[in-house]
């Protein structure tokens, strides 16, 4: 193409103050050649395109390819694509998966990333997936397309809320559908996990930091052809005196900045010049080098209003359990008492299994009979099981020593959160099919579920054997000493 423009026999198009004309973008295995609108370009444009054929072996499938013009009417673009033999196309057209010159702040040409939100979290998916695996799947269905649309385009407020709903109703079991409680506020749920959330994260901030990202590459590769295309394009605007009106992507790119800035945060105290001047450096990542996540947690912490530390409460076990945990913690279990709260109407709110207070979580974890039961027998294995505790935080601080962190904390930790996990699934198995273990069943399931837990932590784990468990958990774990602890 070089070689064609060089020759005179390839008209590309003049950018402004830019030493060369452009002609051809590549992408993968995408090509888009833009030059000037002439029957006799078009034409010496397949003529090139037949060489490359002759030359490389590779064919060119016409049918495949489409002719687009800016500021040429409708029946010129489909008279000169009749004289080529391709198709015509209009403008927006779609260029790897992302409409190319629509108008991104319409809300309606989101509606195929909407489309892809519901369609990976659909009902039925809900309906089978555990909440840890419903929670991994709203980290992760924003997938390529998403994050390619969310590199490029700032979403509108109305697209935002919309796939935030949809993330909300699936993590909670609902459908567009159904609706089921939400036992959590969202923003608080979407948190990161040391404040008290699952660290989902927010999808406007993902968007903005995204972009942000422009910023930093605009800096780093001064001389990349973008760059170029967009300064000059600037350049042409203000010389002529015109205000660009339209909002092109790069319009919206810079007034991420003043979003980033109404919530306090100024990207050029991060985004500074190295000491010797010969590069940038990101101050926010320890690496120097700009990374999404980084600003998307500063974004995180500021608009979600991140309450100070809270109890941390993970422990090493399955995700699933984790997560179980946190809404132990948080009080986000349908228990009678909150399911009356959010003013389901049921006959009785007194507890399941013994049929005397009304069913708290304080209540089902702590102070019912057979919670107390069961905590007995724990405290003929182990020696540290919290006595005379009232409540569900009285219980975790006691497990946790104020946060100390050793081997024993983990086992106490791990331990702890067996004991709520088997507890709530004797006081389901209960309400949904009429049926109680006895406590000394409970236990051993407590026993062998932290064994298990305590051996999936790490490679050392592995070695921890189940006698030596059974006889002192905390001593079977330092002879093992290798169990890695965060
Ligand atoms: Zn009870």
């Amino acid at each position: 193409m070089k070689e064609a423009q060089q020759a005179n026999i390839f008209q590309g198009v003049r950018v402004n103050n830019m030493v060369e004309d452009v002609a051809l973008f590549q992408f993968a295995d995408d090509a888009i050649f833009v030059g000037e609108w002439s029957l006799k370009n078009a034409k010496n444009l397949l003529r090139v395109l037949k060489c490359f054929e002759v030359c490389s072996g590779l064919k060119i499938n016409l049918n495949k390819s489409r002719l687009s013009g800016v500021t040429v009417t409708k029946e010129e673009v489909i008279s000169m694509a009749r004289r080529l033999d391709c198709k015509e196309e209009s403008i927006p057209f779609i260029y790897l998966g992302l409409p190319v010159g629509g108008n991104m702040k319409s809300a309606k040409n989101w509606q195929p990333l909407i489309d892809k939100f519901c369609a990976k979290l659909s009902s039925w998916k809900a309906k089978t997936l555990s909440f840890g695996g419903r929670c991994c799947l709203c980290k992760s269905v924003l997938g390529t397309l998403g994050t390619y649309m969310f590199s490029l385009y700032k979403a509108p407020k109305k697209v935002i809320n919309t796939l935030e709903g949809i993330r909300r109703r699936f993590l909670w079991g609902g459908t567009s559908e159904t609706k089921k409680i939400c036992w959590a506020a969202w923003e608080k749920v979407i948190r990161e996990k040391k404040c008290g959330g699952l660290g989902i994260g927010s999808l406007r901030a993902l968007n903005l930091a995204l972009l942000t990202k422009w910023r930093w590459r605009e800096k780093t590769e001064p001389n990349a052809m973008w760059i170029m295309i967009v300064k000059s394009c600037a350049d042409s605007l203000r010389s002529s005196g015109l205000r660009s009106s339209t909002g092109g992507s790069w319009n919206t790119i810079r007034s991420v900045e003043k979003d980033l800035n109404e919530v306090g945060i100024n990207v050029s105290t991060f985004l500074k010049p190295s000491g010797d001047g010969s590069s940038w450096v990101w101050e926010l990542d320890s690496s120097n080098i700009y990374s999404v996540k980084s600003l998307r947690k500063l974004i995180d912490g500021i608009t979600l209003r991140l309450l100070k530390r809270k109890r941390s409460g993970s422990v090493g076990s399955p995700c699933k359990n984790n997560i179980h945990l946190w809404r132990v913690l948080s009080d986000k279990l349908p228990t009678r008492v909150n399911l009356t709260k959010r003013g389901v109407v049921l006959p009785s709110v007194d507890c399941p299994l013994c049929n005397i207070r009304p069913e708290s979580l304080d209540h089902v974890m702590i102070s019912c009979s057979i919670a107390l039961a069961i905590g007995a027998h724990l405290t003929n294995w182990v020696d540290w099981w919290p006595r005379r505790v009232q409540s569900v935080t009285d219980f975790w601080d006691k497990i946790r020593r104020n946060g100390e962190k050793n081997a024993n904390t983990e086992v106490r930790k791990i331990i702890g959160a067996a004991f709520f996990s088997m507890l709530w699934k004797l006081r389901n198995s209960k309400v949904f099919k009429g049926v109680v273990q006895s406590d000394l069943e409970t236990v051993r399931e407590i026993q062998t579920t932290a064994y298990h837990w305590v051996r999936c932590r790490s490679k050392g784990g592995r070695l921890i054997n189940w006698e030596d468990w059974i006889c002192n958990p905390a001593n079977a774990v330092n002879l093992c000493t290798a169990l890695a602890y965060r």
